[in-house]
């Protein structure tokens, strides 16, 4: 135990609300009651649900939750580890989709440039091509550009609800219609925003259409683990019907161990983080998550005004939900170096990720960080002073690391 504490010590301190993004935060009671739920099923295994039948209860009333949030009468789906397993199994299923009903065997993903790198890990892994489309001035993917490049190979078009990189979210009408003219699947990535945007529409503010309202969308990937304030090792993928689901799934039967029929990536299962993710829902209730929006979203504001109230930082395009893209104002290049900022800003134990291009600082905000903002802004304010015209040589971004 002293050894684990000591090789913890430099980690982020995401219980003082200073690192945006990773850690998601609904305060010490809901970490109490999960932290009883985990050690209950930190053992059970959901590969085989005839074993543990609660597993399967817990994975058909999460996915039903989250099919309602999500308006989608008819959708079905799966609990999966994490939105990087949803986007896989997504592309997976467009692609069985397509070579059954349209013959495609060459098949191609149309992808906006902003669109989350797990998708290009999709298309290695399973053999697709992908075709990248621009984003607009406002960070919002090129509808005209998609247009170009959709074919008759075309699988899968994506747009995400909202984007990782710059918070905002795509024109997803325009984007699943145009999936849906050539018979391919729609995907939104709403690992973000899928616990987060349908509150703030039941809290009144003005949301953009990205869920299974949307004609054409076909599936939709939505991390419980962000902002449904689950630990680690919860999302959710929903496909329109049952029908479209079975392209996800796999099945063998000529094997010596028996009949193997698998929902996603994994084979053993742990039902720790199902169980969790089931007790957060249940514990923060709509009233809860109405809440935890509530404070999110006015943190976030309070946030991206506070930036732009600094002389030479700026933030990129106008972040629709809960993500900042922090960078330097036009004219400010040469005098100011963001990725100094950040370091400055780590050193007083602020964490944000780096991401370019655009050279910026990433920040998810969520309830955790409401707390702090005042003396976070108050701090970025000291850290620009500081830095002045400090540019640094290491130039290298950090959304996910190997070792
Ligand atoms: C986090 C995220 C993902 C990937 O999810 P993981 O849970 O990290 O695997 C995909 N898309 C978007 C928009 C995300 O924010």
């Amino acid at each position: 135990m002293a050894a684990l504490t000591g090789m913890r010590g430099n980690d982020a301190r995401w219980q003082d609300g200073r690192t945006f993004g990773m850690v998601y935060d609904a305060g010490p009671e809901a970490h109490a009651m999960l932290e009883t739920v985990a050690a209950m099923f930190l053992h059970d295994n959901a590969l085989n649900t005839m074993a543990f039948p609660s597993l399967a209860r817990i994975q058909s009333e999460v996915v039903g939750i989250t099919a309602d949030l999500l308006h989608g009468p008819e959708a079905s789906g799966f609990m999966t580890s994490g939105g990087t397993e949803s986007i896989l199994l997504a592309v997976k299923a467009a692609r069985e989709r397509c070579r059954e009903e349209r013959g495609v065997t060459a098949p191609e993903i149309v992808l906006p440039v902003s669109a989350h790198a797990a998708f290009h890990k999709a298309a290695h892994y399973f053999g697709l091509t992908i075709r990248r489309v621009p984003v607009l001035a406002d960070w919002r993917a090129d509808v005209v550009a998609a247009a170009e490049v959709v074919n008759e190979n075309t699988v899968l078009v994506v747009g995400s609800a909202p984007q990782y990189p710059q918070g905002v979210i795509d024109p997803i009408p325009e984007l699943a219609a145009l999936a849906a003219s050539v018979g391919a699947n729609f995907h939104t990535d709403a690992c973000m925003g899928g616990f987060l945007l349908p509150f703030m529409e039941q809290l009144g503010m003005e949301v953009a259409p990205w869920d299974f309202r949307v004609d054409g969308v076909t599936t939709i990937s939505a991390d419980i683990h962000k902002l449904g304030y689950a630990p680690k090792g919860a999302s959710v993928i929903l496909h329109r019907t049952k029908a479209l689901r079975k392209h996800q799934t796999f099945v063998f039967d000529d094997w010596l161990g028996g009949f193997y029929a698998s929902p996603g990536l994994q084979g053993t299962r742990s039902g720790l983080p199902m169980a969790c993710a089931w007790a957060i829902l249940h514990y923060l209730g709509t009233e809860g998550y109405q809440r935890l929006a509530q404070v999110t979203i006015d943190t976030h504001r309070r946030m991206v005004e506070g930036i732009r109230d600094i002389p030479g930082l700026a933030v990129l395009g106008e972040p629709e939900a809960h993500l900042v893209a922090m960078a330097i104002a036009p004219g400010y290049e040469e005098a100011l170096d963001v990725f100094a900022v950040g370091d400055a800003l780590q050193t007083k134990g602020w964490f944000h990720d780096r991401q370019t291009p655009p050279d910026s600082l990433h920040a998810t905000v969520s309830a955790g960080n409401a707390p702090v903002i005042e003396e976070y802004l108050a701090d970025l304010a000291t850290c620009v002073g500081e830095v002045g015209g400090t540019r640094l040589t290491d130039r290298s971004t950090n959304y996910a690391t190997l070792e």
